[in-house]
């Protein structure tokens, strides 16, 4: 094993439309798709914080495994149902700050011998927007005996979400749980009775209450609860690191240690926990980075 001189194998970063391809060991001169190496493919809206990876190997039968290792996170690509590529999600946090990133792919070949590539990412600026809301005070200013169950809540939502299943449970691309629109508000900064108090990390979709909320994909429910901040939630595991969950349920659909299809009803929208009014609550986390679920939809899974 070692690191490969970066003259004994040839990178080639195109740009394309869906992102960058990055081929290992493919002669100079030929395009990428025709490379006779492995290729490791990156798919994204847009290289930002707050926004999905997709990181897809397609392998000629010289790669044994491959890991990513990017934003102090390394993933090994797992492989797809069904086919002869291999596939992890990364996460651009939310809070991840814009400029040169470096992102290592290591290629294990299955003739003995490692091939790593090392490349910048830039990740650009987003400008998220802010707003001010009104909450009952009980809400932003929790009397003490509150602020310890919240404490333990997110404490446990943090653990249920640390919990990474290493095999996909998804199955095909994402979809929306409700087909109501979304106030485009993930990632608003909030001024809560004045005060700079949260970054809004999900997205919310004007579903009217009592409306069906749908598994945005298959998976396993991690959690289906009532908190005090989020209201009834259930929390869905898709494997790979991946979780989405919905919030402000008025019921609750499904239990956990559940398997949910892609579209099945895991509860009805409400306004239960701190809500303004009718609504659910969409979150995305890939391991601990907070994604515009949006984004989500985009992935060619
Ligand atoms: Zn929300």
């Amino acid at each position: 094993m070692g690191r490969l001189d970066r003259r004994s194998f040839i990178k080639r970063v195109l740009q394309a439309a869906a992102g960058i391809f990055l081929a290992l060991g493919a002669p100079q001169g030929r395009p990428a798709q025709e490379a006779a190496g492995p290729l490791v493919k990156l798919a994204y809206r847009a290289l930002e914080p707050g926004e999905p990876v997709l990181v897809t190997l397609q392998s000629d039968g010289t790669a044994r495994s491959a890991s990513v290792a990017f934003l102090g996170r390394t993933v090994v690509l797992r492989p797809a149902p069904g086919s002869r590529s291999a596939f992890a999600f990364l996460g651009i946090d939310l809070a991840t700050k814009p400029g040169p990133h470096a992102m290592v792919i290591r290629v294990d070949k299955a003739t003995g011998g490692t091939e790593e590539i090392r490349e910048d990412i830039e990740i650009a600026e987003k400008a998220f927007p802010s707003t001010k809301l009104r909450f009952k005070p009980e809400y932003v200013t929790p009397p003490a005996e509150l602020r310890e169950r919240i404490r333990k809540e997110s404490e446990l939502v943090a653990w249920v979400m640390s919990v990474v299943t290493p095999e996909w449970l998804g199955d095909g691309p994402f979809v929306l749980p409700h087909p109501a629109p979304s106030w485009s508000n993930f990632g608003q900064r909030r001024l809560n009775n004045e005060v700079l108090q949260s970054i809004h990390t999900g997205l919310d979709i004007r579903a009217p209450f009592g409306d069906p909320i749908r598994a945005a994909n298959a998976g396993r429910v991690a959690m289906a609860s009532d908190l005090y901040l989020g209201g009834k939630t259930v929390i869905i595991d898709h494997g790979l690191g991946v979780f989405s969950s919905y919030g402000h349920l008025s019921e609750l659909k499904v239990k956990r240690g559940e398997a949910v299809g892609k579209g099945r009803v895991v509860g009805l929208c409400g306004s239960t926990g701190r809500s303004t009014g009718p609504h659910l609550h969409w979150a995305v986390k890939i391991f601990d980075s907070r994604v515009d679920p949006e984004a989500m939809l985009r992935l060619p899974l």
